[in-house]
Formats: structure tokens, C-alpha cells, sequence
């Protein structure tokens, strides 16, 4: 039973109000001349932009990414916290977005992102079919590089809003599209409360594109189901091979607990392409930038039943010497994808490298991903 959702009576916005009170075109946008499109049809655009929303604790955007220096995150809207939305507010937003877009003129916080990419965008329509979930109210984690456990006093325990009644009326109204990529990350999902009824409502509707970015540190009957049924896929965060070096990135002594729960998770499938459960590795150099302790790493994850081997680098190092990597990071990535090649593992690069990858796509990494 789908439960009604309350609406307050927001007066319907004109494109002209949107544009006076919810898009400021000189703040938010910049000409540039080498986002015009000369292809027929084309402009740049992302799948967020198209058709992307993310949840944060405070305010709504198209997307979560923020690996590029311009920082992401644009915004649909601010000073979010629960209420009802207006979805024809968000969807004419969109549609300014893309307006801008065609004539150039890019969200500055979308400037330089990998995913800004020039292509007909053709796929039109008022429906999301990617969408995050990222509370940043709570973590069972302390790892060393997240600002949640730098600043625990800006996120422990946050009155935070429920997005369940939200996915339920997005469903109703048919603007959840039926193969959406539904990921949640941004804190501990696992110990939100409404966690695991939005995985079996997700799930009893036939939702398949599930991804859940967790500590690992608690094990989720619904994930493990989403896993059983072939429709979720779980990002545990480990960044260690071994347990003294998960306890120096981490501050928290359950690298036995996190390996024991990956197995559990990957007990649950016999799915031949088995990449859906990862224990991912973000290096940070000075504390895990070894190949042995990669090696350790990826050992443990062939031992636990794992068939992919997701890397990554830390992201405030990154923004520091992201004009600047120095060698023997390019190194430790190549040696994870020879070993992930060589046990037949499926390799995948997250935010930060896929970066890179893109910033040095004509000389280093075209070597690495050339096919053979
Ligand atoms: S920052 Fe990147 S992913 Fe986000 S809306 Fe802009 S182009 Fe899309
Ligand atoms: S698991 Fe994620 S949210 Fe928790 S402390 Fe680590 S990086 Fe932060």
C-alpha cells in the first residue's frame, strides 16, 4: 500500500519566476566557447543533468560529483530538508539547465567534469533515472580521510529527513524510472532507519540497478537480498589489505567484522559475473601506497569470492597534486589492473581516477586501457 504523500500549495512557477528566483544565469552559468556544439542536434550534457537527482541532507541536486575541481553538485534545490516537493519546480529547473547548455553557457560547477559530454540528449521526458541517496547524518567508520570524522560534531546523529514517503510518491506519479540507478552512499546507509524498508520497497517493485556504498561494518538482510536476487550491488569501503593498516586508515577495530560481512555478501550469489560486491581500496598515500599491501588486498578479495576490484584515490590528495601525480601512483593503478587481469576480476576505477584516466586519457591510462 503506497501511502499518500501531503502537498502544501506551492504556487505553479513561469520559466520567467524560475529564472528570477531559482536560477541566477550570471552566477551559475559561464559561456564557453568550447562547450558549443557544432554537431547537429548536440549540446553538452550529463545523464544528472538529463535526468539525474541526488538527496543531501540539506538541499537537492542533479548529481553527487565533486572529484573535478569546479566541485559539482548542482543544485535544484537549497535549504532542502523533507519538505514536499513541487516536481514540476524541479523538472522546468532541468529544462533551464539544458537551455543554458545549448547555447554554451555551463554550469560553472560542471566545468571541467568527466561526465560533461557533448551528445543529443535525446532521451526527453520528466522522469529520474539516476538517483543518490547521501543523509551524511551518521557512520559506524572513522576513516581518516572523510570529513564527517574529522567534524563529527557537524554530522553525528543530525535530525535528518525520511526519504521513503519521497521514492514512494516519485513512484506513484511514474517519475522513477523502472531501470533507475538508485545508489546511496554519504555517511552509513546501513544505519539509517528506514534503510531497510527502502531496499524491499525498492526491490518489491522491481528495481535492479541497486548500489549501496557502506563501511560493511553492519550487515543488511535487505542488501543481502538485493545481492541474492541479482539486483543490488554493494561497495564495501576497506582501503586495506590487512587489518593494522585498516585500523590506521579507519580508527576503528573491524576490519575481521567488514571482512566477514563481504563474504556473507558474496555468499549470497552464485551469479557468475560476480561484481556485486566490492571491497574497495582508496589509496592514501603515505599510509596504504604500497604494492604489497594492494597485493594483500586483492588477494583477500579473490579469497572471499569477490570478482572485482574497484580502486580509487584520496580525495583531498588528489585535489592537491591532481596536476601533478607523481609516477609511482600510476604504477600501483597499472599493478591492480595487471593482477586484476590476471585473476580474471573485473576492474573498475571510482571518481577521483576515473579523473585522471579522463585529465591523462591521451598518454598514460590510454596505455593501460588500450585493448590487446
Ligand atoms: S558536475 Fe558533472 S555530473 Fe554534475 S551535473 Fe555537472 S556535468 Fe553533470
Ligand atoms: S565509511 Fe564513508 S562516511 Fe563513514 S567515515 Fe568512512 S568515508 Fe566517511
Amino acid at each position: 500500500m503506497i501511502e499518500p504523500v501531503l502537498y502544501i500549495n506551492i504556487p505553479k512557477l513561469t520559466e520567467k519566476n524560475i529564472n528570477d528566483n531559482l536560477i541566477n544565469e550570471d552566477k551559475m552559468f559561464v559561456y564557453n566557447e568550447k562547450y558549443v556544439s557544432k554537431k547537429d542536434g548536440c549540446y553538452y550534457s550529463c545523464p544528472w543533468i538529463e535526468h539525474g537527482l541526488v538527496f543531501f541532507h540539506n538541499k537537492i541536486a542533479n548529481c553527487c560529483i565533486c572529484g573535478h575541481t569546479a566541485g559539482g553538485h548542482t543544485l535544484l534545490r537549497d535549504n532542502y530538508s523533507g519538505q514536499s516537493i513541487d516536481w514540476d519546480r524541479i523538472f522546468k529547473i532541468k529544462e533551464i539547465y539544458r537551455k543554458f547548455h545549448k547555447k554554451g553557457k555551463i554550469n560553472k560547477n560542471c566545468i571541467g567534469c568527466p561526465f560533461l559530454k557533448e551528445a543529443k540528449w535525446d532521451n526527453i521526458g520528466n522522469f529520474i533515472d539516476n538517483m543518490y541517496i547521501s543523509h551524511w547524518s551518521n557512520c559506524n567508520s572513522k576513516c581518516i580521510y572523510c570529513f564527517s570524522s574529522q567534524h563529527p560534531e557537524k554530522f553525528e546523529n543530525k535530525k535528518r529527513y525520511s526519504v521513503l514517503p519521497i521514492l514512494k510518491d516519485m513512484f506513484q506519479r511514474g517519475y522513477l524510472s523502472a531501470d533507475a540507478d538508485i545508489s546511496f552512499g554519504g555517511g552509513e546507509p546501513t544505519l539509517l532507519d528506514e534503510f531497510e524498508d527502502i531496499m524491499n520497497f525498492l526491490l518489491d517493485n522491481y528495481f535492479w540497478g541497486i548500489r549501496v556504498h557502506t563501511s560493511g561494518i553492519k550487515y543488511s538482510q535487505a542488501m543481502a537480498r538485493a545481492i541474492n536476487e541479482i539486483r543490488g550491488y554493494v561497495v564495501v569501503s576497506v582501503d586495506a589489505g590487512s587489518k593494522e593498516v585498516y585500523e590506521k586508515v579507519k580508527q576503528v577495530p573491524m576490519y575481521d567484522m567488514v571482512r566477514e560481512n563481504i563474504r556473507k555478501y558474496a555468499l549470497q550469489t552464485t551469479f557468475l559475473g560476480r561484481f556485486l560486491i566490492s571491497a574497495k581500496y582508496i589509496i592514501i598515500p603515505g599510509i596504504n601506497d604500497t604494492k604489497e599491501e594492494i597485493e594483500k588486498w586483492i588477494l583477500a578479495n579473490k579469497e572471499a569470492g569477490l570478482y572485482t576490484t574497484v580502486l580509487d584515490i584520496e580525495e583531498n590528495w588528489y585535489h592537491e597534486h591532481s596536476n601533478n601525480i607523481p609516477k609511482y601512483i600510476f604504477d600501483l593503478v597499472e599493478y591492480a589492473k595487471k593482477r586484476s587481469k590476471k585473476l580474471h576480476t573485473n576492474f573498475e576505477l571510482y571518481e577521483r581516477l576515473q579523473n585522471v584516466y579522463y585529465n591523462n586519457r591521451g598518454n598514460f591510462f590510454k596505455r593501460l586501457f588500450k585493448r590487446k
